[in-house]
């Protein structure tokens, strides 16, 4: 016998629980299939940031941005103590690329995204506060603006969002791999490996929030058919001994005039990012060699006292839509990819942390009329999110 279900999720990152999340208050019968435990994936391996994406302006993503900064008020009022305002600082030296101007502009226009609210709101900090910024080169600065975004702990956050949806009736199968999906009579039969048994879900709705995983998901799929093509793109972090910084620090790498992050975390400092292309099993990525010095050389070019003696490094995977443009410029947007001969079938790829919710409440609004009439029963823009219980590990990070 089967279990029934209305929507089946395959991915406990951040998107498949926000999604559950979601469906489940929307009263939909929903389940989770998570093959290692929840936020394994690229979910507990970003930069911890919830933020607007003050860069993505460049791009022209004033969308993106502007629902960013809406979902990162969201979560700072839902989940205090998982998601709180941080100052980010970002220095001007003679070399950096950026004029002042144009920060200048970015940052009002940043403000006015945020609607000006106070922790949308910039300064210029005045030359005699320079030496308490951790150490800062000061060396051709020639000005600093601090402006806010916020952190949160993306692990913890990820299983606040599942016990919330576990909360209002959603199901986690956790390990549980799924192994093959059979598309028949119009529902979708998911096989899938739970310890030393196994069972099969029949859902109406399929989502697949597998993250660097979701090709390898869809070709599980029968009747087959194509899935557009991706790349996956690894982004390192180290995190240094150094004590913690007063906030995050927004710095150009002099090489290759990348933005880079120097940032609190649990007392220590955190450097990242990198991007490069990864073209192998998205559960064997690891931090090269190369982006250890890289970020390394950025943190120390900067911050020429740092202790940067290393005490762990890490690395995730963006999936991006394959394109012509540089990983750098490509829409960091959620692609929702739907495929007329699966019916009820969504795949997600990429994507960001902070938008999970809007996400999850976008993929909903498309399955809705297929699905039959539940009665809602909550409204995710209120629920509060509450670390889980007994989750107090300070590094959860591998
Ligand atoms: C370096 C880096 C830094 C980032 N920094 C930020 C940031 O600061 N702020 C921000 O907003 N966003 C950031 N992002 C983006 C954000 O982290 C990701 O968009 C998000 O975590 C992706 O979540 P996901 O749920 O799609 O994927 P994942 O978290 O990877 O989840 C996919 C899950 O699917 C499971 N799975 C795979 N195959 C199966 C199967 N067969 N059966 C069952 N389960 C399966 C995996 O185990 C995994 O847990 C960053 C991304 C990277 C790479």
């Amino acid at each position: 016998m089967s279990e029934f279900y209305d929507i089946g999720i395959i991915g406990g990152g951040i998107q498949g629980c926000g999604l559950a999340q979601a469906a489940a208050a929307a009263g939909y019968r929903t389940v989770v299939f998570e093959r290692e435990a929840l936020a394994q994936g690229t979910s507990s391996k970003s930069s911890k940031l919830i933020h607007g994406g003050l860069r993505y302006l460049e791009s022209g993503q004033l969308g993106l941005v502007r629902q960013s900064l809406y979902e990162r008020e969201l979560l700072i009022r839902n989940a205090p103590q998982l998601v709180q305002h941080i100052p980010f600082y970002i220095p001007i030296y003679k070399q950096t690329s950026r004029r002042r101007w144009q920060l200048f502009v970015g940052l009002s226009l940043y403000a006015a995204l945020g609607n000006f609210k106070p922790h949308a709101c910039f300064r210029r900090v005045p030359p005699v506060e320079w030496a308490d910024l951790d150490g800062l080169q000061t060396r051709d600065l020639q000005a600093v603006y601090q402006y806010w975004d916020a952190q949160t702990d993306d692990a913890k956050l990820t299983r606040a969002v599942m016990q919330s949806a576990q909360k209002l009736g959603a199901s986690l199968l956790c390990p549980a791999t799924v192994e093959r999906i059979d598309y028949q009579s119009g529902e979708y039969y998911v096989a899938y490996a739970h310890g030393r048994t196994s069972g099969i879900a029949r859902c109406v709705m399929l989502i697949n929030a597998a993250g660097p995983w979701v090709d390898q998901v869809h070709s599980l799929i029968k009747p087959a058919c194509e899935f557009p093509k991706i790349e996956l793109v690894q982004g390192t972090h180290l995190l240094v001994r150094q004590m913690a910084p007063k906030g995050v620090y927004y710095v150009e790498s002099p090489s290759d005039r990348r933005a880079v992050f120097v940032m609190p975390w649990y007392g220590q400092t955190l450097i990242g990012t990198t991007e490069q292309v990864y073209h192998g099993d998205p559960a064997q990525v690891q931090p090269t060699e190369h982006e250890v010095d890289y970020l390394r050389s950025i943190a120390h070019h900067y911050f020429p006292h740092l202790d940067n003696t290393l005490v762990q490094q890490f690395a995730g995977l963006r999936v991006l839509p394959k394109g012509e443009q540089s990983i750098f410029n490509r829409p960091r947007d959620t692609v929702v990819h739907i495929m007329p001969t699966l019916p009820g079938y969504v795949a997600l790829i990429g994507g960001k942390l902070t938008g999970y919710r809007a996400t999850a409440q976008k993929v909903l609004q498309m399955l809705k009329p297929g699905l039959r009439t539940r009665m809602p029963v909550a409204d995710t823009r209120e629920l509060k999110l509450e670390p889980v219980k007994g989750d107090a590990a300070i590094m959860t990070i591998k």
